[in-house]
């Protein structure tokens, strides 16, 4: 995007000719559009779980009903101030990122009970899914903040509920490679056309695709794990075929090899 200004210029307070200035402000326009997205994005997310908070609490409010209606509304209500909070805290983390403020407390972690955590969270909301672990590891311990690392789980495979039909299968794979640990989030969903794989970890880029715009979203997921996964000195890395599914494979590096290390060093002193 070019942006063009003239200038009259004088000599000797005479107008002796014009100036014309050339100035790329493609990086501007992004900008502002990413803003106006951010907005409208913002804005839609946030009200369409607001709108089933009111529209319910209003309904009990104003009527009677049987305790297991009550029951049902009121989950709703809960599901719904859940996933508030957590659009909240995406783009509070998003900030805190970009501030470069975003801190991790890092203990020695098993990951393993911590994917099934959030895949038993999963089972209870998306039934309609089967979500498989297979395990080809013994030690999956890795040096880690537990509840940023939930949080990568847990995002991805909400995606991959989210991004394939009732009754998918979505299977994670946990094995070793080299001195690290992998996790596979394997779908058997949409997909992602090739040319947006790129820009998949780039904060609010979502896949333009009309099916797709149904499903409710801000684009920070992504970028979130990405940002949580190199704190971790691992990576992310992306396999996907349109209408066959996807495949995320985090990588993180064994904390086996953290303590060796550190006992190599001790013993070189
Ligand atoms: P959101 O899901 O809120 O849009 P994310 O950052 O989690 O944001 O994902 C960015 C985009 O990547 C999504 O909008 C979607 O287009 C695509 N995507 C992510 N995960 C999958 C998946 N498992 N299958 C297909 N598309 C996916």
């Amino acid at each position: 995007v070019m942006k063009v200004y003239s200038e009259e210029v004088y000599r000797n307070n005479q107008k002796y000719g014009f100036v014309f200035v050339h100035r790329d402000i493609t990086k501007e326009y992004e900008v502002d559009e990413m803003k106006s997205e951010f907005v409208s994005t913002v804005s839609h997310e946030l009200r369409t779980p607001l709108a089933s908070v009111l529209g319910f609490t209003e309904l009990m409010i104003n009527k009677e009903l049987k305790p297991e209606r009550q029951k049902k509304y009121l989950t709703t209500i809960y599901q719904e101030a859940k996933r508030l909070t957590s659009l909240i805290n995406d783009f509070l983390d998003v900030q805190r990122m970009e501030a470069g403020k975003q801190t991790y407390e890092k203990k020695y972690e098993d990951v393993l009970p911590i994917i099934k955590e959030v895949i038993q969270s999963h089972q209870v909301h998306a039934s309609s899914h089967t979500v498989d672990l297979v395990t080809k590891v013994d030690h999956t311990v890795v040096l880690g903040d537990r509840d940023k690392l939930i949080q990568v789980f847990n995002n991805l495979i909400s995606n991959a509920v989210k991004y394939s039909p009732d009754g998918g299968r979505v299977t994670i794979l946990v094995y070793k490679q080299e001195r690290n640990l992998c996790i596979d989030i394997k779908d058997e969903g949409i997909g992602i056309p090739k040319d947006s794989i790129n820009q998949l970890f780039t904060k609010f880029y979502r896949v333009d695709n009309s099916d797709m715009r149904k499903i409710g979203g801000t684009g920070l997921g992504l970028a979130i794990v990405k940002e949580i996964v190199k704190a971790h000195d691992g990576d992310i890395t992306v396999q996907s075929e349109v209408k066959k599914g996807s495949t995320f494979t985090v990588t993180l590096p064994l904390a086996e090899q953290l303590l060796k290390e550190e006992i190599i060093e001790v013993d070189g002193d």
